[in-house]
Order: C-alpha cells, then sequence, then structure tokens
C-alpha cells in the first residue's frame, strides 16, 4: 500500500521542476498515462524556481541552436497555450567580449547562429552604449546580439506547466522523496518513495542538481556534478535596459525585470555537490557589485533587495543527458541542463517523452546520449559557451 493515487504508474517522472513537469506534459499528450510526478520539495524548490529566465539560442553547438531556436517557439505560444503569462520579453540577448579572442570566439558563435536563420549581429565597442546605456568606455571591445533571444518569469511558467499536467491526468506528489529504483533482469520494474512503493516500467530521472543521487538510487554512476551558484536582485530602477547582459569573460549576467530590478549573477567556483546546501554568500555579493559598477558606474549606489543561490547540474561536455540508460532499461535521463534548463526545457521535454516510448528522436546521439559518457568520444563536440 502507498499514499499515493494509485499502486502502478507506466512512468514516474523524478523531479517536479520544469523539466520534470514538461516531460509529463508531453508524455501526457502523446496518451502516455498513467504518469506521477514525485518530488521531495515544493512546486519550484529546485533550480526552475531560483533561475535568471534567461532564454537564448546564441551556442556554439548547432543541436542546441536548434533546440533553443525551438523553445523559443514554444515559449512565444505558452500563454496561449497554457494561459499563463511567462511575460515572455524578446528584448535581445547580448554577449559582451573583452579581448580580440573573445570576440572572435563571439563571431565564431554569431556565424553558426546566422547560418540556423537567426539575424545575429555583430556590434563594434562604440555601438554597445547603444543597447547599454552608460556602459564604461573600454570595458568591451565589442559583442553579438541576437534580437530574439529574451528573458521571461520563471513562476507563470511552472504553473501553467503544472495546471496543464493536471487537467491531462498526470497526478504530482510534492513532499515524496524517492528512495530507490528497483529492476529486475536489467529493467525498471519500480519506485521506492516516502511514500510507499509504486510498480512502473519507466523512470524519468529530471532531479536537476540531484540527478547523479536518483541515477546512484538505480543503482548507476553518471558523471553528472552539480555546483552552486549564486544570484540576487536590486531595488527597481527606472527602465534603461532591455537586453540581457553577459560578459564572456567572468559569466557576469543581469536583465532588467519588468518591475525594473535587475537580476543576475557572475560565475565563481564553488566546491562540487550538493552537501554544502544553498547560502548566498559575501564574496558573491562583493564579486558582483565590482563587476556591475565596474561595466555601469550609474549602479554605483543601486541596493540589492535579495540574494539567493541555486544548483546546476553539470555535465563533462556541457550537453543534457536524453534518453534511456543502455545499463537499465525503461531508466530515461532528462537532466545535465547545467545554467540552461529553463529555457531548453519545453524543446528538450519532446524528446524526453519520444524516448520513455521507445520512439526514435532526431536528437544526435553522439551529443545527447547517456552511453556517450561510458565510451567517450572527441572533446570537440562539447559545448563551451555555458554563460548566462
Ligand atoms: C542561479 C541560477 C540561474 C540560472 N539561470 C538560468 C537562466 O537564465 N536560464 C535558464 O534556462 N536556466 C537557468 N538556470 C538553470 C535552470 O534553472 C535549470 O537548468 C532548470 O531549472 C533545471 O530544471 P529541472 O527541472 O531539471 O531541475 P530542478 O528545478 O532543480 O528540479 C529538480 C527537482 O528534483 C527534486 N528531487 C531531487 N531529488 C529527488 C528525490 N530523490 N526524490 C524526489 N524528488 C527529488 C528536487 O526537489 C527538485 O524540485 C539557472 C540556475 C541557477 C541555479
Amino acid at each position: 500500500m502507498n499514499n499515493l493515487p494509485r499502486a502502478e504508474y507506466r512512468t514516474v517522472v523524478v523531479g517536479g521542476g520544469i523539466v520534470g513537469l514538461f516531460s509529463a506534459y508531453h508524455l501526457a499528450r502523446a496518451g502516455a498515462g498513467p504518469i506521477l510526478v514525485l518530488d521531495r520539495g515544493f512546486l519550484s524548490s529546485g533550480a526552475s524556481g531560483r533561475n535568471g529566465g534567461g532564454v537564448r539560442q546564441q551556442w556554439e553547438t548547432r543541436a542546441t541552436v536548434r533546440l533553443a531556436r525551438e523553445a523559443v517557439r514554444d515559449y512565444r505560444r505558452f500563454g496561449r497555450e497554457f494561459g499563463y503569462n511567462p511575460w515572455f520579453r524578446q528584448t535581445g540577448y547580448l554577449f559582451l567580449a573583452e579581448s580580440a579572442d573573445e570576440l572572435a570566439r563571439l563571431r565564431r558563435v554569431h556565424d553558426l547562429v546566422r547560418s540556423e536563420g537567426l539575424a545575429s549581429e555583430v556590434l563594434a565597442a562604440d555601438a554597445l552604449s547603444r543597447y547599454v546605456p552608460g556602459i564604461a568606455p573600454g570595458s568591451a571591445v565589442g559583442g553579438t546580439y541576437l534580437r530574439s533571444d529574451g528573458v521571461l518569469y520563471p513562476f507563470p511558467a511552472i504553473w501553467g506547466v503544472y495546471e496543464a499536467a493536471r487537467a491531462l491526468g498526470v497526478d504530482l506528489a510534492f513532499g515524496v522523496e524517492v528512495l530507490g529504483i528497483d529492476s529486475e533482469a536489467g529493467r525498471v520494474t519500480g519506485v521506492r518513495s516516502s511514500a510507499g512503493p509504486v510498480a512502473t516500467t519507466s523512470v524519468v530521472n529530471a532531479a536537476g542538481g540531484w540527478s547523479s543521487d536518483v541515477a546512484r538510487r538505480a543503482g548507476l554512476d553518471v558523471p553528472n556534478v552539480a555546483t552552486r551558484h549564486e544570484i540576487l536582485a536590486t531595488e527597481p530602477l527606472k527602465p534603461f535596459l532591455d537586453p540581457m547582459v553577459v560578459r564572456a569573460s567572468d559569466g557576469l549576467y543581469f536583465s532588467q525585470t519588468v518591475h525594473g530590478g535587475l537580476v543576475g549573477g557572475l560565475t565563481l567556483p564553488h566546491p562540487a555537490g550538493t552537501a554544502a546546501g544553498l547560502p548566498s554568500s559575501a564574496k558573491f555579493l562583493t564579486a558582483m557589485a565590482r563587476a556591475l559598477v565596474g561595466l555601469l558606474p550609474r549602479l554605483r549606489s543601486l541596493r540589492v533587495l535579495r540574494a539567493w543561490s541555486g544548483f546546476y547540474d553539470d555535465t563533462p561536455d556541457g550537453l543534457p543527458v536524453i534518453g534511456e540508460d543502455p545499463r537499465l532499461g525503461g531508466f530515461v535521463h532528462a537532466n545535465g541542463f547545467g545554467g540552461h534548463g529553463f529555457m531548453l526545457a519545453p524543446a528538450a521535454t519532446r524528446r524526453v517523452a519520444r524516448a520513455v516510448l521507445g520512439e526514435r528522436t532526431d536528437l544526435e546521439p553522439e551529443l545527447f546520449a547517456p552511453d556517450r559518457f561510458l565510451a567517450p568520444r572527441l572533446p570537440s563536440t562539447a559545448e563551451r559557451l555555458l554563460l548566462g
């Protein structure tokens, strides 16, 4: 006996963040129920409720550009499809280069993005102040800009997919931890949870920063590593900034919300793993203040309202893991999204649903399949534009 609506489900999704919710939604739309989503926290307690809302299509990997472009289309029609407005503002992403080498790298991204039909632009140093009013002279040698990139509010997106999944008959249980995944003869047979056992033939590992932990509970070793990232929100300013601004050198990123505050972060080295929890640090506040004021001296007196942190789920090659694990039939990965899972979720999880249904996907296996780490391949296929 368990405390869940049923004792048996066709699929159990571990993790009720944006990836788990969208996976359940696409599966339910494909008529592949009954489906259960289990999350040990509350709705949006993971990275999905802690991120910067950036949605970009500028990537070094063609496959990721394509996934992101599809996701942009999904978010553009999100309000009509889900009845919640995530305020997706296509006001662009501006990448800043501080050196000729960085600019050359951004140019290569620009060439790839343009070859995919997206209207990316290369900006000279003197054009930057049009997009970032008040930018300190000499702080960047140029940049790239793609107007159709943008920013959204994560919470209405989460609510929209949550409600839509429920309306399609998906059962969702929060405050329920997956403790173990059972198997027989190399195939998933069930899940042991804090609310009791559930029989199932497929499990989706959408546990974000805890995905390696959940894989271990199925007896599988994966190379995913959780890394903590900090982020802050400031008091509101009069509207002055349209794009999400990202600096290639240190991963500084920030955008201005509809409310007027800036939301942004910076990449700092933190010990890997989830054991230390999710504190915020004075080191981050100082580094962020230095970086922001150095770039935009007008922000000198700006006050920070809140700071928080969340886990990225990083893979060795910077690409997500999507597909059935070759070592355990019915165990499907939907993880490894690093700092970019929100923007890729609607499109990537279409492929997750197909993988659960045993259908072929259009994803290159050498880029996304879990077995790429079992038989390592050339590093040239890695995604390295892991910023903002
Ligand atoms: C500071 C920060 C800024 C970011 N900025 C952006 C951005 O601008 N754009 C973007 O696209 N992405 C961004 N990201 C990344 C993005 O937030 C994540 O990639 C995305 O939210 C991952 O979604 P998820 O559903 O896979 O994981 P999560 O939202 O973390 O959900 C995983 C869930 O699994 C649950 N869980 C874990 N273990 C178990 C278990 N054993 N049993 C049951 N449940 C379990 C957790 O409680 C959690 O709710 C950012 C992340 C951070 C931290």
